[in-house]
């Protein structure tokens, strides 16, 4: 999350539970350990948005989604989407066509902070901020692959740059989307999705978005995560979901609270909870598909 910004009808998805229990399981706890590892390595440095590490990153974001079969968004040719600043590493959008011409869009920052100038231990990892969402990113996009039922909504996977500098990368992509923000039927962020309480992860901005809490409510009967409802609802303007709720785009924020090692070089891979980032990709996956497969 950014320290910076701290300013204060629905159709039952029948086919959910059983069409999709096989890609949610090829969901693991091994997979998204790996991808943690690999984006918080101290080879990474840390990924701040202006480093050679951070498009290192986008790249093996970008290659993944590729294996899976995701394509450019709508008007674009490249994963890659500059934000207006050659010195920033872009950010990363791809997404799985559905029929129709409404968006799910799930989103989480890939870049934490530059390396500290003295000391033994000089490297923000940034393990659970934000490896942890954007390892969940790459395991959505695997198993979407592995969904053999048409969607009616395309489902967009976006990692953001510099969000620790201000939200830079989602603030762009709010203001130059390429397809109309009022298609977006919700937008489900992560940000932080692996420590804390081993079964628990906190949610915001559901009053306002009933139907992505619905959607929620019914995937969750599958997942079992405890569910921490509106505890911070300052937490909305704090990450990558803000640009997007000042637009009027119905999005909710997934999260857990911050810790001991929040924006420390101690933000480490083996601090996480793989199960806990699983669960909640689990969630997130699940809950994509509910609001794809419902009324345009
Ligand atoms: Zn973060």
């Amino acid at each position: 999350m950014c320290k910076l910004l701290l300013i204060p009808v629905l159709l039952a998805c029948a086919s959910c539970n059983s069409t999709h229990q096989a890609p949610v399981s090829t969901i693991t706890a091994h997979a998204i350990l790996q991808d943690v590892s690999w984006l918080a390595s101290d080879e990474m440095r840390g990924r701040h948005y202006r480093s050679n590490e951070a498009r290192k990153a986008a790249k093996y974001i970008a290659d993944k989604w590729k294996l899976a079969g995701f394509t450019p968004l709508p008007t674009k040719t490249s994963m890659y989407l500059p934000t207006g600043d050659a010195r920033n590493a872009p950010n990363v959008g791809a997404m799985y066509q559905g029929e129709g011409d409404s968006f799910v869009v799930i989103t989480a920052h890939y870049d934490h902070l530059k390396p500290r100038r003295s000391g033994i231990d000089r490297i923000y990892n940034g393990a659970d901020d934000n490896a942890s969402g954007t390892a969940a990113l790459i395991a959505i996009a695997q198993a979407l692959s592995k969904v053999k039922t048409p969607l009616q909504s395309s489902i967009v996977l976006i990692a953001f740059t510099g969000e620790e500098a201000g939200l830079v990368g989602s603030k762009h992509f709010a203001s130059n989307s390429p397809f109309p923000l009022s298609k977006i039927k919700g937008l489900i962020n992560l940000d932080m999705i692996s420590r804390g309480e081993p079964n628990t992860i906190f949610l915001e901005g559901a009053p306002d978005a009933p139907r992505i809490n619905m959607a929620i409510v019914r995937a969750n009967k599958q997942i079992g995560l405890n569910i921490v409802r509106n505890e911070h609802p300052d937490w909305l303007y704090r990450s990558d979901q803000a640009p997007f709720l000042e637009k009027g785009v119905p999005a909710v924020f997934l999260s857990v609270e911050d810790h001991e090692d929040y924006h420390r070089v101690t933000d480490h891979v083996e601090k996480i909870i793989p199960e806990l980032a699983t669960k909640t990709t689990q969630l997130t996956f699940l809950t994509a598909i509910d609001l794809a497969s419902g009324v345009p």
